[in-house]
């Protein structure tokens, strides 16, 4: 593709061009007058400015150009608004990410059609590609994952979007744990990365709290702890029986972790744009001494490798308390699995409840996948009632991973707008249904 061919393409996807930024490897120096960008489409809107450097998301590992050419776009535009520069050398379009989308069971059925909904409506460049992994599957045929189906994940896809396991006519809920828990396990999604932010005051049941008091992420530690499923029952039935859950933590898992929290601190920005500046590490050392011991080691010398950090630590308990005293303290949070899972859940209700909330279960470099926070749900389950906007910011945490952030933020922005307008589900106080509610946004996102 020559430097014409560019600006072509440039100009004739305006609506697109952050993507088509986006899919700019390498650069020439392309000069494109605001007024042909307006007039060719109408479409296009430079209305964030990210200096450069400032963006909310980080450079995705392998892609310094795209990101270095992204945030000086917007950056001429601030002063002078009159030439978008683009460094652009051997333009190469690269291929549309391929997503893999699980909805799985319950509330996931309904949740997971919205999100896909707003992805397209975003104009995002992926390829979607559904598969029926769940609880109808299981009671069907009996598969709760297909031979070569995590490896399959990993080889031919990008990204995994899921939306919940678990129903309530499979009593011992195998499906969920071999399909949820087996991809965490066997992909080595280490980091479970949880974002919890106020989008409104009035989401909060804390007083006197504002959007800007709440903003940090959890980052919780996803292959190991007593979900391993290691122990066992003796003399089970018995007056004396006995029961072991082994709670395992390994000098790599836990070094990876702690490792992963502080390159998040360091790479990622609030929503304001502030930069983040401490990780907590929080445990229950006290009483739990042998992990406890390892956790602290750990966690003491990696955050030497990172000074310009500030290192804290909390029990488990007392990090409880003070999430419901004071949650503007914290910033970025790393712990175990069992009490990310725990403390995501009361984090959770700071921001709005289960439906607010998003997650990543991430590998760098792998095929991650990423979930709204709840479960199935079924006693809401097909009732047009469940809260769209925890698998909607999913997919924005989604898109922003890939790469596609301009997407992402646009995103974003629509659950904001919903949010403020009331146009919402009534679990957050608004009048509309999971399919309104997921419309309104994919609307709003289309027309950004
Ligand atoms: P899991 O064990 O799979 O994490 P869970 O038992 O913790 O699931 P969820 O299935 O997430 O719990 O839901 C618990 C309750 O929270 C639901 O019954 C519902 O009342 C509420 N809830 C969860 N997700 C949503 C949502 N998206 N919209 C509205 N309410 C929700």
């Amino acid at each position: 593709m020559d430097r014409l061919q560019v600006c072509f393409k440039l100009l004739a996807e305006l609506r697109k061009i952050n993507v088509a930024i986006g899919l700019m490897e390498g650069c020439a120096d392309i000069v494109i007058k605001r007024e042909s960008c307006i007039s060719a489409s109408g479409t296009l809107r430079f209305e964030r400015h990210i200096p450069a450097g400032r963006s909310r998301y980080p450079q995705p590992a392998g892609n310094s150009q795209r990101w270095f050419v992204r945030a000086q776009v917007f950056a001429p535009f601030c002063s002078r608004c009159v030439y978008v520069t683009f460094a652009c050398m051997n333009a190469q379009p690269t291929s549309r990410k391929r997503i893999a989308v699980i909805p799985g069971d319950g509330i996931g059925q309904e949740v997971i059609p919205q999100a896909v909904k707003v992805i397209q409506s975003s104009g995002a460049p992926v390829e979607l590609t559904d598969f029926d992994w769940g609880a109808d599957r299981y009671l069907r045929d009996g598969v709760t994952v297909p031979a070569d189906g995590f490896a399959m994940l990993g080889r031919d896809f990008d990204a995994i979007l899921v939306g919940a396991f678990g129903d309530p006519r499979v009593k011992t809920n195998i499906h969920a744990k071999e399909i949820l828990l087996g991809m965490r396990f066997k992909m080595d999604l280490y980091a479970n990365v949880r974002p919890v932010r106020l989008l409104d005051a009035a989401l909060c049941p804390l007083k006197g709290i504002e959007p800007k008091d709440i903003d940090f992420v959890v980052v919780r530690e996803n292959t190991e702890g007593v979900y391993t499923d290691a122990g066992g029952i003796f003399k089970q039935g018995t007056p004396d029986e006995i029961a072991t859950q082994e709670d395992i933590n390994t000098r790599k898992g836990v070094e990876r972790i702690i490792r992963y929290a502080f390159q998040h601190c360091e790479r990622h920005t609030k929503l304001d744009g502030s930069p983040r500046n401490k990780v907590l590490m929080c445990d229950k050392s006290n009483a739990m001494t042998h992990a406890g011991s390892l956790w602290q080691r750990v966690f003491k010398e990696v955050s030497g490798e990172y000074p310009q950090i500030t290192a804290q630590h909390m029990y488990v308990d007392a990090l409880c308390m003070q999430m419901v005293r004071d949650p503007r303290q914290f910033d970025v949070i790393v712990t175990n699995n069992m009490f990310g899972d725990i403390i995501t859940d009361l984090a959770a209700g700071l921001q709005g409840g289960l439906g607010m909330a998003a997650s990543g279960n991430i590998h760098p470099g792998k095929t991650s996948m990423f979930e709204p926070v709840h479960g199935s749900a079924p006693p809401i389950a097909g009732k047009n009632v469940a809260n769209p906007f925890g698998a909607i910011l999913t997919a924005a945490m989604m898109l922003a991973h890939l790469g596609m952030t301009s997407e992402a933020e646009k995103i974003e922005a629509a659950v904001l707008e919903a949010v403020r307008q009331k146009k919402t589900t009534q679990d957050i106080g608004g009048p509309l249904g999971t399919i309104e509610a997921g419309e309104w946004v994919a609307n709003f996102v289309s027309l950004a």
